[in-house]
């Protein structure tokens, strides 16, 4: 078999991936005009690249790489389960030891009675999951006109065409028949792009009051779940005012819908501690998990109910599944990864240490000229660019051009930092150490400095 040899000229490989690979979320042609940046091994927040160049990290590659790269425990975790059981299915009343314990210790970890997980291979796939979950509980229930589910715009929960649905991304809506029929979206929490002359503690209830009010419209009786991430991620890291999630937990218990915490970003300590809608305080009755609860190491993802919305489930054969739900080799890893997490402590640490620490310098960004909130909870943070502080005003240009540009510097200043439109986003490995933060804040500061150079 005649591969191209991982030593080979970066050129020739970036020349073989324009031909014959197709990115997911990359213009076309940046790839034939630049290439792409092949990334060779890691380890701990630092990614190597095929022209030697050590880059830091500050996304954990898509939010994903909780205990860092290069952990031999995850390694040996996979090869052990390879070899034991490489792959089985868990439909038609079958299982297998590593679906069981990781099952356990995630019932053992969520809060509350979220005691059950149906397993999927990504955040897409069990937020596809929730959507057959919720019909078929109220329908289980003798509601099964309840079938309505409300996202909010600029949500992020995933690729496929129902979570693409339940999102309110409007560049996936746009390429046709999103969303599908029954799901709504009512507007996002974010004050700085949204809020006006409002308080934040007034616009974060009026963004709350608009669940309400959408609820009010479609008829108490049609909806069935109102689904949210703690924090909003792929929008923009955007951090609700605190008023927020309070109005929305009071709006879900009067009517008696299912809450859905999508926590595939916030989850498995990212915000401090286990799960986001800890932090937040809310009580969701089901949550979406994928990313940090394998670190990356392999492709899993699972909802997590509650004792009654698996009992109504239970009560029928739930018609869905997919060929990998459960599969072992990833249960294994995952469960080597949650005991990381646990017994080193990574998510303590991140609540009274380093994520105090990044927070305190983070924050030290503000007072750059060209941004103006710095916004962060946890190990996820965003900062808002500005040609005008004073009123929030956005870039004349067209909009995302500024947060473009930063986002190049930081990549030539050997920096992994995302952008958003006009917002820059930090979320690095949970294990980042204070010297790799203070590392991470001067390369932002001089990808700012560079990126303001070029924009006045
Ligand atoms: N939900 C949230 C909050 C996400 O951020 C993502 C991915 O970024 C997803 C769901 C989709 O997960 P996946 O890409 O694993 O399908």
């Amino acid at each position: 078999m005649a591969v191209i040899s991982p030593n080979a000229p970066t050129a020739e490989l970036q020349a073989l991936d324009a031909a014959h690979h197709l990115h997911p979320f990359t213009h076309g042609a940046g790839l034939r005009d630049k290439g792409a940046r092949v990334i060779t091994r890691a380890e701990g927040v630092w990614l190597t690249d095929s022209e030697g160049e050590r880059i830091l990290d500050a996304m954990a590659g898509l939010w994903c790489v909780n205990v860092g790269y290069g952990r031999k425990e995850l390694a040996a975790a996979a090869a052990r389960q390879m070899e034991e059981l490489p792959y089985y299915n868990t439909f038609f009343q079958t299982t297998h030891v590593p679906a069981i314990q990781l099952a356990a210790k995630l019932a053992e970890l969520a809060p509350g009675d979220l005691n059950h997980v149906f397993f999927a291979s990504s955040g897409s796939e069990a937020n596809d999951t929730n959507i057959r979950l919720v019909r078929t509980y109220w329908a289980e229930k003798g509601e099964p006109q309840r079938d309505v589910i409300i996202g909010r715009w600029n949500g992020y929960h995933g690729s496929s065409v129902g979570s693409g649905s339940l999102g309110g991304m409007k560049g996936m809506h746009a390429q046709g028949g999103m969303p599908i029929p029954g799901i709504h979206h009512i507007d996002q929490p974010d004050w700085w792009s949204e809020g006006g002359d409002m308080s934040p503690e007034d616009f974060g209830l009026a963004r709350a009051r608009a669940l309400e009010a959408a609820i009010e419209r479609i008829g108490p009786d049609r909806v069935g779940a109102f689904i949210a991430e703690p924090v909003q991620g792929a929008g923009g890291v955007i951090v609700a005012p605190e008023t927020y999630w309070p109005e929305v937990q009071r709006i879900v218990d009067k009517y008696g819908i299912l809450l859905i915490a999508d926590e595939v970003i916030c989850g498995f300590g990212r915000t401090g501690n286990w799960f986001g809608s800890q932090t937040l305080g809310v009580s969701p009755h089901i949550m979406t998990v994928a990313k940090g609860l394998s670190s990356g190491y392999q492709p899993i993802g699972g909802s997590i109910v509650n004792d009654e919305v698996a009992a109504v489930i239970s009560g029928t054969e739930f018609n869905h599944g997919y060929t990998y739900s459960g599969h072992p080799v990833a249960c294994a890893v995952a469960l080597e990864n949650l005991r990381i997490l646990e017994e080193e402590g990574v998510v303590d640490r991140v609540r009274e240490e380093t994520g105090p620490y990044l927070k305190a310098r983070f924050e030290e960004l503000a007072d750059h000229p060209l941004v103006g909130e710095a916004k962060i909870v946890g190990m996820m943070g965003s900062i808002a660019l500005t040609p005008d502080k004073a009123t929030r005003a956005p870039f004349a240009a067209d909009a995302g051009t500024a947060g473009y540009i930063c986002r190049e510097r930081c990549f030539a200043n050997n920096l992994v930092m995302r952008h958003v439109g006009d917002r820059m986003i930090v979320s690095p490995p949970l294990v980042i150490s204070k010297e790799e933060i203070d590392t991470l804040i001067e390369r932002a500061r001089r990808s700012l400095d560079e990126a303001h150079a070029q924009l006045t």
